[in-house]
């Protein structure tokens, strides 16, 4: 009997726990969190537990799908599905020009594959446009730290979580999207504070220390007035200030009208509260801040993030243990598709509109400099806005599930309608958006196949193959190498025989930048060492198993130095009215489900933990002045569409304020599409929305 040993890297979400399977004759005997490895030292949630079990679901796509005249899908061959693939795109580019078509991708595969989709796409196949769904979770801290540091940078490492003596979560429910690194404050040793800034009363507030239950968006007038008051009450540490920071004269004439008396009303809280957070702010030994989709997903979310680097840098809670303003991440290899897709920038986060990183990543594939496209990429909603006007008439979506998630998404199926050709290349042909595919391409799951993931603390995880994907579905690697020489460029990409030889490629294209790889020889380094942090560059390895940022202070601007940056407020772009009285929240709903339950929705114990039906949370006050009772169907509805769900009454939810987990297809045809400017990130964080018992006239 052949046993083998295999450790892997789980793709749900971005703490990057690492497992140990056991395999033997190719059949799976034992799945274990792996207690060696430093993220998750034995540790996992229960979706890390049930891992492979929607692997084998009945659902999954076993060999190409084609969508014939009758509007069937019908099994067919790859050959056909290659072919069919390349003849329509391209006449379509051809027709039309490189415009006329996009892909979507991900941050559910690995860091190879997207470079190879990223090199395909667009040097490939010509087309200009293609983005990510972490435009929809990560843009927006991706930015706000770009803007600020230079370079996208999360500066942290986790032992920061135990290192801190005050810990701010601001728009995080840590406790039940990162299970795993929450458990890590068991090891926090400090007298430490655990402060939670939520508009609701979730499970991580209430574990917390204390609860700031701030109204929804007064989260950036907060922010001010509490840098306002640090600036006034001298707590700035001005030699760090002047020494690594542009721009702190200005943030200071920009907040000093923002005294902790003049929010109460946009934040809902009292000036006391807000001077007391101040304060406590400056007398912690290492403040820190984590912020997740609270902040990220904010029609003014990238300066929201950033008001929490400027209280960091000027109270120098920054490059020190237990410091930093700090952005989870959402899925698994969010940070590799920010650095490494080849979408809004290229490889490494070098500039498309550079000619020189043009001709430097040209040199590198050995391709003419002329086959890069010297603009960037539209971001996901101008996508499907060219979409809606009928300029992009084509649409390849891969291993992502817009039709369950967009923001305002009933008009999405409008906009698809418009296409002459959607691709989806996926797991199961059961998803919303497969299910209105033209062509259906069946991609092996992460744990059928080979790769890395970058987790939240940049670390570099090993994604490694334990079963065999089912019937003739394939690595998206292999998929792409089909297409490939499918399309005629197969010679382009010949040198990549493996998805090692992509990881090499990326080393070298990361050489010199922020994000140096270059020191990492190849995967057994990777997994020897426990995965790897970057910056790794090749002249100066070292054996960190821990590494953070900006220990010198110094940043990746020009002139070394973190921009201080700050905005106007701007008014909610849906403010409530008579007709909609009710602020829509959206979020996780509870530790096992993830993001549009492709995969966590198949898993029988974990269907057990929670309702099999939409809800939406209320508070009992305003259940008792609708006349709700707990449990009943009510109907919720926006300007844009109505949806029926159950009430739950609970005191999770301030008056004034209604919740729906993003897991149901019922949510997202109620919020409303705004985004931030700068990140394009939607805001899913507010929509005016009324609620009243199912089948009444409204209530006003
Ligand atoms: Fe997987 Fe995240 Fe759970 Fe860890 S915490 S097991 S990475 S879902």
């Amino acid at each position: 009997m052949a046993t083998q040993t295999i450790r892997t890297t789980c793709s749900y979400c971005s703490v990057g726990c690492n497992f140990v399977a056991t395999v033997e004759d190719g059949t799976v005997t034992s799945w274990k969190p792996d207690k060696e490895y430093p993220v998750n030292q034995g540790r996992s949630c229960p979706k890390g537990f049930n891992l492979l079990e929607p692997f084998h679901a009945e659902d999954r796509v076993t060999t190409p799908l084609l969508r014939g005249d009758d509007g069937t899908l019908r099994p067919i061959s790859w050959d056909v599905a290659n072919k069919e693939f390349a003849t329509r795109l391209k006449g379509i580019l051809d027709t039309h020009g490189p415009e006329s078509a996009a892909f979507l991708s991900t941050g559910q595969i690995p860091m190879e594959e997207m470079a190879f989709l990223g090199a395909l796409g667009k040097f490939g196949m010509g087309m200009v446009h293609g983005d990510g769904n972490t435009r929809q979770c990560m843009a927006t801290a991706a930015v706000a730290y770009k803007q600020a540091f230079g370079f996208d940078a999360p500066p942290f490492t986790y032992t920061d979580f135990e290192e801190s003596d005050y810990l701010v979560f601001l728009g995080s429910n840590a406790m039940i999207s990162h299970p795993v690194l929450w458990n890590r404050l068991k090891g926090n040793k400090n007298e430490k504070k655990v402060v939670v800034v939520d508009p609701r009363a979730t499970k991580t507030a209430r574990a917390g220390d204390q609860h700031i239950q701030i109204n929804p968006k007064g989260d950036l007038s907060f922010l001010y007035a509490v840098t306002n008051e640090i600036i006034k009450n001298g707590w700035v540490l001005q030699e760090y200030v002047d020494a690594h920071a542009a721009g702190f004269e200005e943030l200071a004439a920009h907040v000093a009208s923002f005294t902790p008396e003049s929010v109460e009303e946009v934040t809902g809280l009292s000036a006391d509260m807000t001077r007391t957070f101040a304060r406590e702010f400056h007398e912690a030994k290492a403040a820190s801040f984590w912020w997740t989709m609270g902040v990220n997903q904010s029609h003014q979310g990238v300066r929201t993030a950033q008001a929490m680097i400027n209280l960091c840098v000027i109270t120098g809670n920054i490059g020190r243990p237990g410091t930093g303003p700090n952005s989870i991440t959402g899925q698994a290899n969010a940070m590799g598709s920010r650095l490494f897709s080849n979408t809004t920038s290229l490889y490494a986060g070098m500039d498309f509109l550079k000619e020189t990183d043009r001709e430097r990543v040209a040199a590198l594939l050995g391709i003419d400099v002329t086959r890069i496209p010297q603009q960037n990429s539209l971001p996901y909603h101008k996508i499907l806005e060219r979409v809606e006007s009928g300029d992009i008439k084509a649409l390849w979506i891969i291993a992502t599930n817009p039709g369950h998630s967009w923001i305002d998404r009933d008009t999405l199926y409008e906009r698809f309608k418009n296409l002459d050709f959607l691709v989806v290349q996926d797991l199961y042909h059961t998803t919303e958006t497969a299910q209105v595919a033209d062509l259906v391409l069946p991609a092996a799951g992460s744990g059928e196949k080979y790769g890395t993931f970058i987790n939240s603390e940049r670390r570099i995880g090993i994604v490694d193959k334990v079963i065999d994907p089912p019937g003739e579905a394939k690595s998206d690697f292999d998929i792409f190498k089909g297409l490939a020489e499918a399309w005629g460029v197969g010679d382009m990409f010949a040198q990549w025989e493996t998805t090692e030889d992509i990881f090499r490629f990326l080393t070298r294209t990361s050489e010199g930048r922020p994000c140096d790889i270059s020191g990492i020889t190849g995967y057994e380094m990777i997994k020897e060492r426990g995965g790897i942090q970057w910056p790794y560059p090749a002249n100066n390895p070292d054996d960190l198993v821990h590494r953070r940022l900006f220990e010198d202070g110094k940043f990746f601007t020009a002139d070394g130095k973190v921009n201080l940056l700050t905005t106007d407020i701007v008014p909610v772009p849906e403010p409530t009215d008579a007709a909609y009285p009710f602020v829509l929240l959206t979020g996780r709903g509870s530790t096992v489900q993830f993001h549009t339950q492709t995969r966590t929705g198949k898993v029988a114990m974990l269907l057990k933990s929670y309702p099999a039906e939409a809800y939406i949370e209320i508070s009992p006050d305003d259940a008792e002045r609708l006349e709700i009772a707990d449990g009943e169907m009510v109907e919720v509805s926006s300007r844009r569409g109505t949806s029926r769900v159950a009430a739950q009454i609970t005191d999770v939810m301030a008056p004034g304020q209604v919740f729906m987990s993003m897991h149901y297809m019922e949510t997202n045809p109620l919020t409303f599409p705004a985004f931030d400017p700068y990140s394009f990130e939607p805001n899913y964080k507010w929509a005016a929305v009324q609620v009243r018992p199912a089948a009444q006239e409204a209530i006003r």
